[in-house]
């Protein structure tokens, strides 16, 4: 028998869609040539390390965990080590050098040639595939869900980034932006409502970007065919049923079109809530970051979002000190901040990546001191935020998905509504994968306390 494999989710700070995306699409192509997954790092044969670039701690964590793999090489010199994903595009064959325990690299568009790699491995060479492509979508490949019995999963419509944030390594690590067919995305819903999913979240760097037979330019590529833009592919992904719940991330503000927004409107099952990231309030520091729009368009599109679309949920992505960035900019955050009031926020102080324009470009400025202390104020206020904008929710009615127990005991339940907020309650006999309402009685900044009220016959 073939060996088993182990695939370990390097958890990106609470954004973990496109990891586990990727595990997924890999266990699915080693599955089909018979490999085995296991749950039991212990049990496998070959260990398969999914891992990301974009912030610098990420890579950190990486070269820790690897060390934990040591003492198990040194017992079974047959084991095999890779390192996939970000972090294998961005090192390429240097971390075969710096890393002496890992056998193999393959990048983000290299999974197909994985099974080839562990074999070349086993005829005792170190096997590396750091290929980028422009059409890999991995659109034909089911991917292996690997949590049985799930209520929620990812679904990748979109691979890699045209953009060039200055800031940001995606870029050169997940190569250029190609959409997926439309249609084996509809299929792997269909297929995941079947199979007890009520939840599909559309993953891409840059879903609003998503197009189908259409140039960047608008263009038609094959006039025989249809096109579809995002607004389109959201409308075909919400009529796989009404009971199958779809959410998206991540849009790029400049792409954010009103179209999206009344089609959002115009489905029950689409989620009231969008991420949008800002990465800062100062016109000045977006156009170093080269985002693309100002602050008076970031602020124009979070407008139309609350004229458009219902009690729709606003989280974002903001960056503390960047190269250059003066108190009276990162003051001009936190007003963004208080004009937006976001529920929701990931917050990072910069790190300067290799091969970016800022790196090129900019000096990274900003004391170490200072960015953490930028990044202290910016949570701080947006803790406040999310506590206010909970409060707000007591009284309210809402319908929850249950995604199952609460952390906390078993005897209490949890799930999301529309807006992304998480609710607990307690349990009165409900079952995963259910709709109920429930009524909020209570909240801290993280959490909604609810009270059920009853089960509902569909989303
Ligand atoms: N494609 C998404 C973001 C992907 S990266 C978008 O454009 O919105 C996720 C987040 O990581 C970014 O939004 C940014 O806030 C943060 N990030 C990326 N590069 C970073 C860097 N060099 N330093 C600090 N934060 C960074
Ligand atoms: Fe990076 Fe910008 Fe692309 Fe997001 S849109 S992945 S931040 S380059």
């Amino acid at each position: 028998m073939k060996p088993s494999t182990q695939e370990d989710k390097v958890i990106d700070e609470g954004r973990q869609g496109e990891a586990v995306t990727s595990v997924e699409v890999v266990a699915s192509i080693m599955t089909s040539q018979g490999y085995e997954t296991t749950r039991n790092a212990e049990d496998a044969d070959v260990v398969l390390i999914n891992t990301c670039s974009i912030r610098e701690n990420a890579e950190i964590r990486v070269r820790k965990r690897l060390g934990d793999f040591k003492k198990r090489k040194e017992s079974n010199p047959d084991l095999v080590v890779g390192i996939l994903g970000c972090m294998a595009e961005r090192l390429k064959k240097s971390l075969l050098e710096e890393e002496k325990l890992v056998d193999l690299v393959a990048g983000p568009d290299a999974y197909r040639d994985l099974p080839n790699l562990v074999d070349e491995v086993g005829t005792g060479q170190k096997a590396v595939n750091v290929l980028l492509s422009r059409d890999e979508t991995y659109a034909d490949i089911s991917p292996v869900r690997l949590d049985q019995g799930g209520v929620s999963a990812f679904v990748t419509i979109m691979r890699g980034c045209d953009n060039m944030c200055s800031f940001c390594v995606v870029p050169f690590t997940r190569g250029r932006e190609r959409s997926r067919d439309p249609h084996t995305i509809v299929n792997e819903c269909k297929e995941l409502f079947n199979a007890g999913y009520r939840e599909v979240t559309l993953l891409g760097q840059n879903v609003d970007s998503y197009r189908w037979n259409l140039s960047s330019k608008g263009e038609i590529k094959d006039d025989t065919q249809p096109t579809t833009n995002f607004a389109q592919l959201m409308e075909m992904v919400a009529l796989v049923s009404p009971d199958l719940r779809v959410r998206f991330s991540t849009s790029h503000p400049k792409d954010m079109t009103d179209d999206v927004l009344e089609i959002m409107e115009k489905y029950e099952n689409i989620c009231e809530y969008i991420h949008l990231p800002v990465q800062s309030g100062h016109t000045d520091v977006l156009h170093r970051m080269n985002r693309g729009y100002s602050r008076e368009w970031y602020l124009d599109r979070i407008d139309a979002i609350r004229r458009i679309v219902s009690n729709c949920a606003i989280s974002t992505d903001i960056i503390s000190g960047f190269c250059g960035e003066t108190e009276e900019e990162h003051k001009a955050t936190l007003s963004l901040m208080d004009e937006v009031c976001y529920e929701y926020a990931y917050m990072f102080k910069y790190s300067e990546r290799p091969k970016t324009l800022a790196e090129r470009r900019f000096d990274d400025d900003v004391p170490e001191d200072v960015k953490g202390r930028r990044l202290i104020e910016i949570i701080d206020k947006q803790n406040a935020h999310s506590l206010a904008t909970n409060q707000k929710d007591i009284g309210k009615m809402y319908k929850i998905l249950v995604e199952g127990p609460s952390r906390r005991s078993a005897e209490q339940y949890c799930g999301r509504n529309g807006r992304n907020s998480m609710v607990i309650f307690d349990r009165n006999g409900v079952e995963k994968g259910q709709y109920v309402m429930v009524k909020i009685t209570d909240c801290t900044s993280a959490t909604l306390l609810g009270e059920y009220i009853e089960t509902c016959p569909s989303a």
